[in-house]
């Protein structure tokens, strides 16, 4: 098989368009090499930015540590960055998640927290325990194991020999509930559909249930009601399973809260969190567990081992050391509470006259919205005008990025996600919905009347 002529050598993810040269990056704006500025609306993927682009304290502290000490194996040795990121990173955790462990990417470190709960079933003695159960429309990493873990299907499809098979609980999804529109709003039954998922498979074979507490680019911004997660604990605790929060989006502060889950009264036995922890400066990950997972290996007198080479790298510690410093001292948590409000105020101020906006939903500075081609019936936009494509590249014209994710039923239908940086002011907001009204504007002009 001969590649094609045209290939380029650094296999971008769309071979029929070239992507604009980054070439710099202040605060909340990019810069490409023809000198045209975007408002970075989606913090990169979604919410890694969070503390502004070209922060030179976290070059500094970068700088700093390569050269001390760039590198050391974990196996081999402990270092004092590492052991202050722990202690500094287990104080912002909920209750009794006082253990951390990293690891580089989001997807590495769901690995490492689904193989993490089947070790502490098996120092049980409960060996039968090794299922991972999760819910359509999620997305947990791209590497095989994640993504099987995951629900979006188009995804998973060139792969589906690797998959796993476990039947997955329903997503919720307050703007087209699962179990149809004249279902009784909320009654919780998309959080007792874990019950039926368990009850199929046995309650013996599951280790652990892994959910976004708000959904990113497979359901952008779908969040569950009050009580969902409360009622998602009580199964999970009734069946010894164990919670993993996947906080790689809706950690550090991206919904108003450190961590997502904190919207509801729902402890989790696990938060992985990545992204925004180490804000792009270099890749960084973490599963964060609790006292009682800790005491079982330790009563064991058994390491956990991940095993990866960069697993707590020293130049990633000291990054997200700095990153959380600034989180802490500039207020950012608050500011994405009050900013996000802001944001939807002037969302739905911009759905009361823009007839597409069919739904805004999520929190804090992680906002979604669903185009429709009819508010009434809630009919999504037919999929042969590539509504989010074309919307991507008229905002991307008009200097905004923003996060396309999947459709209304996974594949049809088009939603955003609009995540800025948590460093955002007021006027920026502003300015950021000021530029999507006109890339609304633009998208009317091109669609057919
Ligand atoms: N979990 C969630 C919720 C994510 O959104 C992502 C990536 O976007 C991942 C896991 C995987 O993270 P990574 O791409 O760093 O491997």
């Amino acid at each position: 098989m001969t590649a094609p002529a045209t290939a380029p050598t650094w296999l971008q993810q769309d071979l029929r368009h070239q992507l604009p040269e980054a070439v710099r990056g202040e605060a909340i704006r990019i810069w490409d090499s023809e000198g045209r500025e975007y408002i970075d609306a989606c913090s990169g993927a979604i919410s890694v930015i969070s503390i502004g682009h070209g922060v030179s304290e976290v070059a500094e502290a970068i700088g700093e540590q390569a050269r001390t000490l760039a590198y050391v194996h974990s196996t081999q040795f402990r270092h004092p960055l590492g052991e202050e990121l722990a202690g500094r990173i287990v104080r912002h955790a909920p209750g009794s998640l006082n253990h951390a462990c990293f690891y580089s990417g989001g997807s590495e470190a769901v690995e490492a927290a689904v193989k993490l709960a089947r070790h502490y079933h098996l120092l049980q003695g409960h060996d039968s325990k090794y299922r991972v159960l999760s819910r359509r429309r999620s997305y947990h990493g791209a590497t095989l194991f994640a993504l099987g873990v995951g629900g979006v299907p188009s995804r998973q499809a060139p792969y589906a020999p690797y998959m796993s098979t476990t039947p997955k609980q329903v997503e919720c999804y307050p703007y087209r509930c699962p179990f149809g529109p004249g279902h009784p709003c909320c009654d919780l039954a998309c959080a007792d559909d874990l019950e039926r998922v368990i009850g199929e498979v046995g309650a013996d074979s599951v280790s652990c249930y892994i959910a976004e507490p708000i959904v990113a680019a497979a359901g952008p911004g779908l969040t569950p009601p009050p009580g969902y997660y409360e009622r998602i604990r009580e199964i999970c605790r009734a069946h010894e399973i164990l919670f993993i929060s996947d906080e790689v989006v809706t950690g550090w502060g991206r919904t108003g809260k450190t961590f997502g889950i904190e919207h509801w009264d729902a402890e989790p036995d696990m938060i992985v969190s990545a992204k925004g922890l180490s804000g792009g400066y270099v890749p960084l990950s973490t599963v964060i567990f609790s006292d009682e997972i800790a005491a079982v290996f330790s009563g064991a007198n058994t390491p956990f081992l991940h095993n990866l080479t960069y697993e707590a790298h020293p130049l990633a510690a000291a990054a997200a050391l700095a990153v959380i410093g600034i989180i802490e001292r500039d207020g950012l948590v608050e500011n994405a509470a009050a900013q996000g409000e802001h944001l939807f105020d002037r969302l739905r101020l911009l759905a009361e006259t823009e007839p597409l906006l069919g739904d805004v939903r999520g929190k804090g500075l992680l906002a979604a919205f669903e185009l429709v081609a009819d508010r009434r019936t809630k009919r999504p936009l037919e999929q042969t005008l590539s509504v989010t494509k074309r919307l991507h590249a008229l905002a991307r014209a008009r200097g905004l990025m923003i996060y396309p994710g999947a459709g209304g039923d996974g594949i049809v239908g088009d939603q955003f996600l609009i995540s800025p940086p948590l460093i955002v002011t007021r006027e920026d907001v502003d300015l950021i919905v000021d530029r999507l009204a006109l890339a609304l504007a633009d998208l009317h002009a091109e669609l057919p009347r």
